[in-house]
């Protein structure tokens, strides 16, 4: 299965993807993990995209579709699911082609629907593993030891394009550029709409309902 899981920051796309990966033994490719990692080690790539992601903006198409593109064609079998990644029409188009230089596609797509009202609260409450990178949040999934990840103990760290101002400008980003590329999937793939607003076992719930339909065909 080769999965697109869609939202706005803090819909709660890491959180799913990480329990589909569980249930399905897919494979996880998280842009924004995959260009913090690239920050982490210095690379070039980490390098250019630094300025844009500290201000909320997306990073240039063209370094993203050749980061995924690549890291897609490293997966050596078997499916995956893309989060973050497309975040724009020219992203999704450009993930077209190159799955169907290859005669593949997107099996599904998977939209999680929310407020924005709510999501700002879910991104400054936040909170992430520097070691493992599992993702808590200070009042709806907290670690059994306050500001301690659960697998390894390590103290959780608060991004800082969490902060309010800058998720502003990321939801603005969000419903400028990323909100039409459902539009785009909506002519071309099944795309299954999820409440995303519930809590995260409910959520779960719904998208293995999907997944599962999807399975069976
Ligand atoms: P995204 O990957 O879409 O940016 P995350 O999965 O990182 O979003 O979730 C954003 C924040 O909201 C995290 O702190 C996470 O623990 C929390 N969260 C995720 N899903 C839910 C949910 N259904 N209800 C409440 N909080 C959630
Ligand atoms: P995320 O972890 O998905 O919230 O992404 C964090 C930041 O990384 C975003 O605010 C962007 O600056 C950048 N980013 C991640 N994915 C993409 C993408 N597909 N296109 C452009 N920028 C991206």
């Amino acid at each position: 299965m080769r999965i697109v899981l869609l939202g706005a920051p803090g819909a709660g796309k890491g959180t799913q993807c990480k329990r589909i990966v569980e249930k399905y033994g897919l494979l996880h490719l998280s842009s924004g993990d995959i260009l913090r990692q690239q920050r982490a080690e210095g690379t070039e790539l980490g390098k250019k995209a630094q300025s844009y992601m500290d201000s909320g903006a997306l990073v240039p198409d063209e370094l993203i579709v050749e980061m995924m593109a690549g890291a897609i064609s490293r997966i050596p079998d078997g499916g995956y699911v893309l989060d973050g990644f497309p975040r724009t029409v020219n992203q999704a188009q450009e993930l077209d082609k190159a799955l169907s230089a290859d005669g593949q596609k997107i099996d599904a797509v998977l939209n999680l629907e929310i407020d924005d009202s709510i999501v700002a609260s879910r991104m400054t409450g936040r909170r992430s593993c520097p070691q493992c990178g599992g993702v808590y949040h200070i009042e709806n999934l907290k670690p059994a030891v306050e500001g301690k990840c659960d697998k390894d103990g390590a103290d959780l760290t608060q991004r800082p394009d969490d902060s309010l101002e800058i998720v502003e400008n990321r939801l603005k980003i969000y419903h400028q550029q990323t909100k039409p590329v459902v539009d785009y999937y909506k002519n071309s793939s099944t795309v299954y709409d999820i409440d995303a607003g519930k809590d995260a076992d409910e959520v779960s719930a719904l998208v293995f309902v999907k997944l599962g339909e999807l399975v069976e065909v």
